[in-house]
């Protein structure tokens, strides 16, 4: 339920530059729209030799977008407005706020996946979920994509946020992802067995008011005991899941490791894949091409879940390279979802999965449309963020430099507002390379630590290779 705050909200610096209630101009060296360019790899970028560019701001919303003089003249014709705030950043780029399409913002990605908080689990998962909100908005990114969250304190969030009583992304919630009983974060507390149990699950999660419906296709490597390389639903019950959001006006989004599953929830007809990782039953990641065209064809958005560390991880065993560069040749409509608030994925790293996309062979400019109006579409928000047009929201970013010769000055931030509003990040500490870590962390022995391919898919392999030398009797 969305409640109307009167509270002067929230405690802030006292220095944020735009206020998301007056007219503003914002101007820049250059201007990414969010839009792709006159060719296959280039973006449109807006720039003007005898002018800056940017944007004029109706409060939340992007009223004009152009060189100056054109910001000023459309200005001038705003009903009922005094002469707008000019905010001034040489040298910077402005652009579309970052997204986030697969995200867990009660937890951390510094803890556990399922820390034990006892008796006050909801209060601190609660809050946690602000904190993450927080940590993302300090980074760019201003809309997210929730794909799991205990209690549905995602969906509070969003409407906490929604309403000014906290800063954070846009979210789009999906509340406790829909698993099988045993299954793939069994945890999160929305275990279902036969076509009944899946109708009545997905029309609670409509009562609790999500916007996606999250189904775990397959087993996952959080969970001990559970089969990434399997499905865990039917074809049909996918289906089922599938039509019942649709018919209740939701988005579906599945998580997905191997084939298996990947191919039943194609077929099962869902908006959004999760990983995408093509395991097979031999335990490491064979892609299959038919099934990616099949994937393009029916528009389907994956996030290969490409994380900051995710190269460290791969040098290591390249049997968890994730297809992304295949997949995108297929034509697959790929977008950045990081799995942050999963242990080892803190929302801070974000930009380091945008340099991760790019290792892995995505073109930059791909991965710049990925995080940004792609990301937007996949979520929902098409005609709403992720582009600086007319009528968008005005969720910006500026940065130092330019991204397009280079996605680490995406971490310069001299911008960040949401709906016309800024945000004064707060300082975030950066992040010891997994490779590091793995080295100080020999032998992994604490319960903390979290469960990772190479362990689940070594035992795997392990057992398969004693069974093959079995004598055949
Ligand atoms: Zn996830």
């Amino acid at each position: 339920m969305t409640t109307s705050s009167t509270w002067i909200t929230p405690p802030t610096a006292g220095s944020e530059r735009l206020d998301g209630t007056e007219a503003a101009i914002v101007t820049a060296d250059r201007l990414l729209t969010g839009r792709r360019g006159s060719t296959e790899t280039s973006l449109e970028v807006l720039t003007d030799p005898g002018h800056r560019v940017g944007v004029l701001l109706d409060g939340s919303r992007i009223a004009a977008v152009g060189a100056l003089p054109a910001l000023q003249a459309a200005a001038a014709s705003l009903p009922g407005r005094t002469p707008p705030r000019h905010l001034d950043l040489e040298g910077a780029t402005l652009m579309p706020g970052l997204i986030d399409t697969h995200v867990h913002l009660a937890t951390s990605g510094t803890d556990v996946e399922y820390p034990d908080y006892g008796d006050l689990e909801i209060q601190h998962l609660t809050l946690n979920a602000a904190r993450s909100a927080r940590e993302l908005l300090s980074v760019g990114v201003t809309a997210v994509q929730s794909l799991g969250a205990r209690h549905y304190v995602d969906v509070a969030l969003r409407d906490a946020i929604a309403a000014g009583s906290l800063r954070g992304p846009q979210v789009r919630a999906a509340g406790p992802q829909i698993t099988t009983t045993s299954g793939h974060s069994w945890q999160a507390g929305s275990e279902v067995d036969g076509l009944d149990s899946i109708r009545h699950a997905v029309r609670y999660h409509h009562k609790r008011d999500v916007d996606t419906v999250k189904f775990m296709a397959t087993g996952g490597f959080t969970t001990g005991g559970s089969a990434p390389w399997n499905a865990q639903f039917t074809t049909e019950e996918m289906a089922l899941i599938v039509s019942e959001s649709h018919r209740l006006g939701h988005l579906c989004a599945a998580h997905a490791h191997g084939t298996q599953g990947i191919d039943r929830a194609t077929v099962a007809g869902v908006d959004y894949l999760a990983h995408a990782s093509f395991v097979s039953t031999a335990g490491r990641s064979e892609f299959d091409p038919g099934l990616a065209d099949r994937m393009a064809e029916a528009g389907i958005y994956v996030d290969c879940t490409v994380t900051a560390e995710l190269p460290a991880l791969v040098a290591y065993d390249d049997s968890f390279a994730p297809p992304v560069r295949l997949l995108w040749e297929h034509g697959v409509r790929v977008v950045t979802g990081h799995d942050a608030g999963i242990p080892a994925i803190p929302h801070r790293s974000y930009v380091g999965g945008l340099e991760a996309l790019e290792q892995m062979g995505l073109p930059r400019s791909e991965v710049i449309l990925a995080a940004t109006s792609r990301a937007a579409a996949a979520i929902g928000l098409a005609g709403v963020t992720g582009v600086l047009a007319v009528g968008y929201d005005a969720d910006l970013i500026a940065v130092e430099g330019d991204p397009t010769q280079d996605l680490a000055v995406l971490r310069c931030l001299k911008l960040v507002a949401t709906k016309g509003r800024e945000f004064v990040a707060d300082p975030v500490p950066g992040l010891a390379r997994r490779a590091e870590r793995r080295g100080q962390q020999e032998g992994r022995d604490s319960q903390a630590a979290p469960l990772w391919p190479d362990e689940i898919l070594g035992a795997y392999r392990d057992r398969a290779r004693r069974a093959a030398a079995h004598p055949q009797v």
